[in-house]
């Protein structure tokens, strides 16, 4: 079809996403959309990228407002009639340094890495077009957090028959377990970063599956990433790597050319596949 080719990107005033812009500017045929949570911050890195010749569109979006999420979804629908690439970003982490209780950072961490980036698929999934990519950014934490878990929730992670409502159970059951304290007995860590990952490495396997099934749409490929330990605020620049190599396996995932078997539905880190 002649529809313009379009690619969004969640959280990408600073950081990985910032970065992950830039490069989709430079390598990806079509239009680039910025998102923000926050409007001036967004629009101050247009203008960042602007001053180096990059032309990407701003549209607000945050993870934790459905109403922003439809937004976004009608302003693609509208202008582009589909999406091709979708990189979601956005996260959040608590510093080591904060004292706020579990209980409270396994729910804040989960409502936006978790289930902010499940309601952004749930909303923009039917948007995607027979050749599109997807890259759910995750983290090495998640294979941490998994090596930590019990030996029947790690079976039930890499379960054939896993789906999105037991995904969805499996993290709730871990907010409601770190708020009445009984985490550790139903075999989970004592980490809200760790577990919210492993529910997004998790939902990008089930939702592969999920589109497998339908041979209208098996060339759309969803694939999971950790970026390497990267110089950002989420880490109070002790990351090792510059955000543009961070960028680098976000990018190569979401350039994955047409009928692309493997990475697939895959946890990658430096443009290699890995298990949870
Ligand atoms: P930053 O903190 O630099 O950037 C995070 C981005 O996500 C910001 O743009 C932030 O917006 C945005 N964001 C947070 N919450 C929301 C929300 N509710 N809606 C929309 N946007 C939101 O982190 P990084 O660039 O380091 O992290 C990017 C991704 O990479 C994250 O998913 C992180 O977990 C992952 N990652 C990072 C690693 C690292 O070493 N840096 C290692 C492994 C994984 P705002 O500016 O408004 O806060």
């Amino acid at each position: 079809s002649g529809a313009k080719r379009v690619a969004v990107v969640t959280g990408a005033n600073k950081g990985i996403g910032f970065a992950i812009v830039r490069g989709l500017c430079k390598q990806f045929d079509g239009d680039v959309i910025l998102t923000a949570r926050n409007e001036e911050n967004g629009k101050q890195a247009i203008e960042s990228l602007n001053k180096e010749g990059l032309k990407p569109i701003f549209h607000q979006m945050d993870l934790n407002d459905v109403t922003s999420i439809d937004r976004i979804k009608k302003y693609l629908q509208s202008n582009y009639g589909g999406l091709d690439v979708l990189v979601n970003n956005a996260g959040i982490a608590f510093k080591a340094a904060q004292t706020d209780p579990f209980s409270v950072q396994a729910e804040v961490t989960n409502a936006t890495n978790f289930w902010g980036t499940l309601n952004v698929c749930k909303q923009l999934y039917p948007l995607l077009r027979i050749h599109a990519r997807v890259v759910n950014v995750s983290s090495m934490g998640c294979q941490f957090a998994a090596k930590k878990c019990s030996k029947e929730l790690q079976e039930q992670f890499l379960a054939p028959d896993l789906d999105m409502p037991k995904v969805e159970k499996l993290i709730t059951d871990f907010v409601s377990s770190a708020k009445d304290g009984t985490f550790k007995s139903k075999g989970w860590p004592e980490s809200a970063y760790g577990v919210s990952k492993i529910g997004v490495t998790l939902m990008t396997y089930v939702q592969q599956r999920e589109l497998n099934k339908d041979s209208s749409r098996s060339d759309i490929v969803i694939n999971a990433c950790c970026p390497g330990y990267v110089d950002t605020d989420m880490t109070s620049h002790k990351g090792t790597k510059t955000i543009d190599e961070g960028a680098d396996t976000p990018l190569y995932l979401a350039m994955l050319p047409a009928n692309t078997t493997s990475p697939k539905g895959d946890f990658v880190r430096e443009r290699q596949v890995a298990s949870l």
